[in-house]
């Protein structure tokens, strides 16, 4: 069965349409581990879609929701001592450039972040352009939505926003320009991008940032190397654009340090955060550089719910726990992670349906074809089965990637390393067992 035909499932009869469909429902959630109605126990390799960075109901986590509960749940739309105290502690984690200098506006959703983002973008620069990249996924809203792409996510829902332009993301493995190894790939794309901003008669000529995904989650777990990411800041620094990370997916540790960016050095004017620092909890927001952010007024973007009491709460409490004994738990993830990735790739010598295996920390992308030769990606149908082939054995597991064929081994960042192993080994067997 495709999961197309899982989605049509009875049980999914009254969700609505447009969501996400996955053939197992969630009834309990510890750690790493979920349970079907039925009992079925499954581990986790989703996190949630990279959120549940702690692992889900996490004892620290429940104590903070009990307590809060006892004290102040929502604020209204002026500050709260908690979200104060958050603003403060998410300052304390930024990047270089951004830590300790920063204003943080909350929000509900990563969407809801980086709409913020595109209004404060128009009003500190006065300019209407943003440049992001093909790949990219930045939230579904109709701004926001306007940075995505993806047919799923465009196609009969525009017009979109005008003034956004997309830039080519370095994707080696199928290289738009044709090159031949990861270095040039982003090369040419860093060329084309300072080619767009530098160029008469590109269009592009009121650019007031360029936004990107210093790992890429959706477009395929990609992890260009820290030069490219050192050209497209240089390039903004150039053309007065601000540089934007959009880390919803790629923060709070993942990546195997606390923000991907800072595997390059850059340092980004605004990034903005979500999934992994709310975990169990909706959190999101959008961080400033102070210079930058005291040009927006005050009251200027209201948001009701923003940094509500269990929301701020538990961030807080996950920020503690990823970052106590010094970062120990993300240091934990750039060392496992490697591992994973070594045996995916011994795995991959044999197994030939893997074109690629790649990534930093617990975002690793496993991308996979019908032709090593040809690189022609795996359909629906083939996903079907393995991600069916990998429930079966109580792994979830979901895909990511332009032609949704990238494996992505994203769990929660404190999963015990027998289940990484076991999850990692019996993803070799089920594609080893494919008939292709
Ligand atoms: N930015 C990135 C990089 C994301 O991966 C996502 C979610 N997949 C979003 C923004 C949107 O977040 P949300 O689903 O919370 O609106």
């Amino acid at each position: 069965e495709s999961l197309k035909q899982l989605g049509e499932a009875p049980e999914f009869e009254s969700m609505a349409r447009g969501a996400g469909r996955f053939p197992v429902v969630y009834d309990e959630g510890f750690g790493a581990t979920v349970k079907d109605p039925d009992g079925n126990l499954y581990i986790d390799i989703t996190a949630g879609v990279a959120v549940n960075s702690v692992g889900r109901l996490h004892p620290r986590v429940v104590e903070a929701i009990h307590k809060q509960t006892g004290k102040l749940m929502h604020s209204s739309d002026c500050s709260s001592s908690l979200r104060l105290d958050l603003a403060k502690k998410i300052s304390g984690i930024m990047p270089a450039g951004l830590k300790d200098n920063c204003i943080t506006f909350f929000t509900q959703s990563g969407s809801s972040a980086l709409e913020s983002a595109i209004k404060f973008v128009r009003k500190i620069t006065g300019r209407s352009q943003i440049v992001a990249f093909h790949g990219a996924y930045h939230g579904v809203h109709c701004g926001c939505g306007s940075l995505t792409t993806g047919d799923q996510y465009r196609k009969d829902f525009g017009p979109f926003i005008p003034g956004v332009i997309h830039a080519p993301y370095p994707y080696a493995y199928r290289c738009c320009f044709g090159t031949k190894s990861q270095e040039q790939c982003e090369d040419m794309c860093a060329n084309y991008l300072e080619y767009l901003l530098n160029t008469p008669y590109t269009g592009v000529d009121d650019v007031g940032a360029v936004i990107i995904e210093a790992q890429q989650g959706e477009g395929g777990y990609l992890a260009p190397n820290p030069e490219f990411l050192q050209r497209v800041k240089a390039s903004c620094e150039k053309h007065g654009a601000l540089f934007i990370a959009d880390e919803v997916q790629s923060g709070a540790g993942r990546s195997g340090k606390m923000w991907a960016i800072e595997h390059s050095g850059v340092e980004p004017d605004i990034l903005t955060f979500g999934k992994g620092i709310g975990g169990d909890v909706p959190m999101a927001g959008v961080t400033l550089r102070k210079d930058l952010a005291e040009k927006i007024e005050d009251g200027s973007q209201p948001n009701t719910f923003a940094a509500n009491g269990i929301s701020a709460a538990v961030s807080m409490t996950n920020i503690d726990i990823l970052t106590e004994n010094d970062n120990a738990l993300i240091k934990r993830v750039a060392e496992l992670g490697e591992l994973i990735k070594d045996r995916l790739k011994e795995g991959a010598q044999k197994i030939k349906c893997i074109g690629d295996v790649r990534g930093r920390g617990f975002m690793i992308g496993i991308e996979l074809v019908k032709d090593r030769e040809t690189k022609e990606p795996f359909d629906a149908d083939l996903m079907g089965q393995v991600i069916m082939g990998m429930l079966n054995k109580g792994v979830i597991l979901v895909p990511c990637g332009r032609y949704g064929n990238v494996i992505r081994f994203m769990p929660s960042l404190t999963t015990p390393k027998k289940y990484l192993d076991k999850a990692s080994d019996l993803l070799l067997e089920v594609l080893e067992s494919l008939d292709i």
